[in-house]
């Protein structure tokens, strides 16, 4: 049954699936392209799969016949849940399950049960927005809440959320993402991938929970250390840390960090330091 599906590019035109910038879309046509997204997002066959926008659907379709237990699709165009319907038809309502709605406001925890995966082409002005509410999934229930995020992001993003210290895509996202998963770079697409092409290049990147944090330091601690020291990065961090509002040479001094330097140097370690006196100190 499923040989018979129309291809996603008939798919788009049976649909009207005229492209909606606000939604930012753009799609994925080819199936070696989703296939190789499903391949990077391992053991499908023990996951409940969680897709945010599928769209017309190409992704979703290789997320099933790769056998992925379920897929629930959360999407917030009225055209494309008439597409995940049709889908439906040829996989089955017990295998692929359909939310109408905003994924920004989907409480997936309560929703799906575990074990989950979450595998995405995301809408790239939300991509950011929803990865940082899944870090607090995560920092909650660790691996439990998701066991690994396959996500497309703008390059740029991907790089951001990979950085190593000393450099300047180092930052907040950085260390937020790899104090809660390890984050490994998959593979990179460029803009004539998709339907329509994207100004910049994309990145498909895996994100695996730690079952702990990284160190023992509270992630709103963290987030407020880190927050204020990149918040001035070309500044040395004596003076970049002075709107946490406590004394700053002796959070520094007890930390054993050295006050010349700038955000950007520093390790997560360091930073996790940091916060674990700000902290304590509060
Ligand atoms: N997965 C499809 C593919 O790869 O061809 C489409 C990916 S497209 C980059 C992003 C999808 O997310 C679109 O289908 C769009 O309608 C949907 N979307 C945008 N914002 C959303 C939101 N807040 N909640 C759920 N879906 C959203």
């Amino acid at each position: 049954m499923q040989s018979k599906l129309p291809s996603i590019k008939e798919i788009i035109t049976k649909h009207e699936l005229f492209t909606r910038k606000s939604l930012g879309q753009h799609f994925l046509l080819d199936t070696g392209i989703t296939d190789k997204i499903a391949l990077y997002a391992e053991d499908l066959k023990n996951h409940n799969v969680i897709e945010i926008g599928p769209g017309p659907g190409g992704l979703t379709r290789s997320l099933l016949n790769a056998g992925a237990k379920t897929v629930t699709v959360v999407e917030k165009d009225d055209r494309c849940i008439a597409i995940m319907e049709e889908l439906q038809e040829a996989y089955g309502k017990d295998r692929l399950h359909i939310l109408h709605g905003d994924a920004l406001k989907s409480n997936l925890l309560e929703t799906i049960p575990a074990p989950r995966k979450i595998v995405a082409n995301l809408p790239y002005n939300v991509g950011t927005m929803l990865l940082l509410n899944w870090f607090d999934d995560i920092y909650q229930q660790g691996n439990q809440a998701y066991s690994s995020l396959t996500l497309m992001f703008q390059d740029e993003v991907a790089q951001r959320i990979i950085a190593t210290p000393d450099t300047s895509e180092y930052g907040r996202l950085a260390v937020i993402s790899q104090f809660l998963c390890e984050c490994r770079y998959d593979f990179q697409l460029p803009p004539s991938a998709f339907s329509p092409p994207p100004k910049v290049h994309s990145a498909v990147i895996t994100l695996t929970p730690r079952s702990e944090p990284l160190f023992p330091v509270s992630k709103p601690a963290l987030e407020k250390v880190v927050a204020a020291a990149f918040g001035q990065r070309r500044k040395m961090l004596r003076s970049a840390l002075k709107s946490l509002g406590v004394p700053v040479e002796q959070l520094l001094e007890q930390a054993g960090i050295d006050g010349t330097l700038r955000a950007e140097v520093l390790t997560i370690e360091e930073f996790c330091k940091l916060a674990q006196i700000y902290e304590d100190n509060e």
